[in-house]
């Protein structure tokens, strides 16, 4: 297998993630989140759930969201 594009480490149980046509090898899902999770504008966490997008920047929730002032969106939970 090839090695992990973050950490760079040789494992051979180490995955593919294909992302907005780029495929990428990790070796753990936290150099997966690492390299392709979004970051929240507002409070700076990895967003590792579905989180929100709007006007290009991507929240953790919508208490964020309404931080910054993007009222308009809502959690489902
Ligand atoms: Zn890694
Ligand atoms: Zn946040």
């Amino acid at each position: 297998m090839a090695a992990c594009e973050v950490c760079g480490n040789d494992y051979d149980m180490a995955f593919e993630v294909r992302a907005a046509g780029a495929v990428h090898v990790f070796d753990s899902f936290e150099c997966a989140a690492h390299k392709l999770a979004p970051i929240c504008d507002n409070c700076g966490c990895r967003i590792l759930g579905h989180g929100h997008e709007t006007d290009g920047m991507f929240f953790c929730g919508a208490h964020c969201a309404r931080v910054k002032g993007y009222t308009n969106l809502v959690d489902h939970s």
